[in-house]
C-alpha cells in the first residue's frame, strides 16, 4: 500500500490514466488543497473512491496525542509500517502554527543526550510519510493556517537526504508551505550540507552544534569525529553564499558542560566566522543522560555574553516538556513515552 501523498502530479496522472483530467484534478485537490483522503473526497464517483482505496492508504496510524501548554502544543504518536513509531509535534505561537516532524524512524547518529540517539535506528522514513505528517497536522491546526515546517522531530534529515529533499520540494509546491518557512535541522553531515547549499532553495539551515571546540563536540555529537567544527563553519558559509540565508546553530545548553562563560566565547568566535545566529535552549532531560540543563539564569547570561561579543543569540523556550514533545526529544523522566509503550506492545504481541 502506498500513502496517498507519495505520489507525485505525475504519478497520479499515471495511475488514473483511464480517468478524464478533471477528475485528477479533483483528486489532487482534495489530497492537497483539502487534506481529503481519497475516500472522503466527496465529488468522485464511489466506485472511483474505491478504485482510489485499494491503493493508496494512509501510512500514519495514530496512537495517541496529547496537549499541553494550554492547548497550543499537540504532540501525535503514528505508528508506521514496519511496527515502528514516530511522533510529530504541532505548536501554536500569537503570529504562527509550526509543525516539527520526523525524517527517519529513530536514529543513527548516537548523540548521548537525545533521546532518540539513545533509542537507535529503525528507518528511513518515505517522501508520502513525511508530506502525511505535514498534512495531518495542516488539518489539526485549523481554523489556524500551519505556516511553518521544521524537520527536527525524529532521525537525521541528511541521512535520508534525497527523500528529505524530495519532500521539502513538494512541501514548498503541492502544500504551499513558503521556503523561508521551512528549515531542516541538521547534526552537520558535511557532505549534504555541501549539496544542499547548491539545490536552490531558500529552505532555512539550522546545524546542531552545541559545542565549539572538536574535543567538547565529539564527546557530545559523536559524528564530530568526520565531521570536524573547522570543516562545518566552511560548509556553513557556503550555504550562507549559495542560498543567501545564513544558517542558524543549535546550542542545548547542558549544565557545567557547554554552558561557562570560555564556551560562550569558543562559539562567539565559530558564529561570527560562519555569520550564523545562535539558538539556545536548556537540555531537556533524558533518562539515559546523567547531566541536565543549564538554570534559566545561566542561560540567560550565556546570551548575554553572546550579545556582548557581537553575536546574534535567541533563547528558545521548551515547547510540550509536560508531554514529553520537545521536537523528537520525547523520553519521559518516570514513564515510558507512548513511542516505548507501542514498542512494548508490539513485542507483546
Ligand atoms: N538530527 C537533527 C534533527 C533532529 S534533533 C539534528 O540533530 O539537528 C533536533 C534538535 O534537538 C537538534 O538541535 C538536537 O541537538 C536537539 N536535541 C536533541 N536532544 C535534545 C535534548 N535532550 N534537549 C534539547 N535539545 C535536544
Ligand atoms: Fe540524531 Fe539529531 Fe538526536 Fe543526534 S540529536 S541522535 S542527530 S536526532
Amino acid at each position: 500500500m502506498t500513502s496517498p501523498w507519495e505520489l507525485d502530479r505525475d504519478a497520479l496522472g499515471q495511475l488514473l490514466a483511464e480517468q478524464p483530467r478533471y477528475r485528477i484534478d479533483q483528486v489532487w485537490r482534495g489530497l492537497y488543497d483539502q487534506g481529503l483522503l481519497p475516500s472522503e473526497i466527496s465529488t468522485l464517483p464511489a466506485t472511483l473512491r474505491d478504485q482510489l482505496d485499494q491503493s493508496l492508504s494512509p501510512a500514519l496510524k495514530l496512537v495517541t496525542q496529547a496537549v499541553s501548554d494550554d492547548e497550543l502544543t499537540l504532540k501525535s504518536l503514528w505508528h508506521l509500517s514496519g511496527d515502528t513509531a514516530i511522533e510529530t509535534v504541532l505548536m501554536h505561537y500569537p503570529s504562527r502554527s509550526t509543525v516539527c516532524i520526523s525524517s527517519q524512524a529513530g536514529c543513527a547518529m548516537g548523540c548521548g543526550f537525545c533521546a532518540t540517539g539513545q533509542a537507535g535506528y529503525q528507518r528511513n522514513l518515505t517522501v508520502g510519510e513525511i508530506l502525511e505528517q505535514v498534512v495531518t497536522a495542516r488539518n489539526a491546526a485549523k481554523p489556524r493556517r500551519l505556516s511553518n515546517v521544521v524537520f527536527m522531530g525524529m532521525g537525521e534529515p541528511f541521512a535520508n537526504y534525497d527523500r528529505v529533499m524530495q519532500a521539502t520540494r513538494r512541501i514548498i509546491h503541492d502544500l504551499g508551505i513558503g521556503a523561508r518557512k521551512v528549515t531542516i535541522s541538521t547534526v552537520g553531515l558535511i557532505p549534504q550540507m555541501r549539496r544542499f547549499a547548491e539545490e536552490d532553495l531558500q529552505v532555512g539551515l539550522a546545524v546542531s552544534l552545541h559545542a565549539a571546540n572538536d574535543e567538547l563536540r565529539t564527546t557530545l555529537v559523536p559524528i564530530n569525529k568526520r565531521n570536524p567544527i573547522g570543516e562545518l563553519v566552511e560548509a556553513a558559509n557556503l550555504v550562507r553564499q549559495r542560498t543567501g540565508r545564513r544558517v542558524s546553530f543549535e546550542w542545548a545548553m547542558i549544565d557545567g558542560v557547554n554552558d561557562r562563560d570560555s564556551d560562550a566565547r569558543e562559539l562567539a568566535v565559530i558564529a561570527r566566522k560562519a555569520q550564523a545566529h545562535v539558538n539556545l535552549i536548556p537540555l531537556n532531560p533524558t533518562p539515559g543522560w546523567p547531566t541536565v540543563g543549564s538554570p534559566e539564569v545561566r542561560v540567560r547570561e550565556f546570551a548575554a555574553l553572546l550579545d556582548e561579543l557581537g553575536v546574534n543569540a535567541t533563547i528558545r523556550r521548551n515547547r510540550g516538556n509536560e508531554i514529553d514533545a520537545a521536537c523528537g526529544q520525547l523520553r519521559a523522566n518516570h514513564e515510558p513515552t507512548p513511542v516505548q509503550l507501542a514498542t512494548k506492545r508490539a513485542q507483546a504481541r
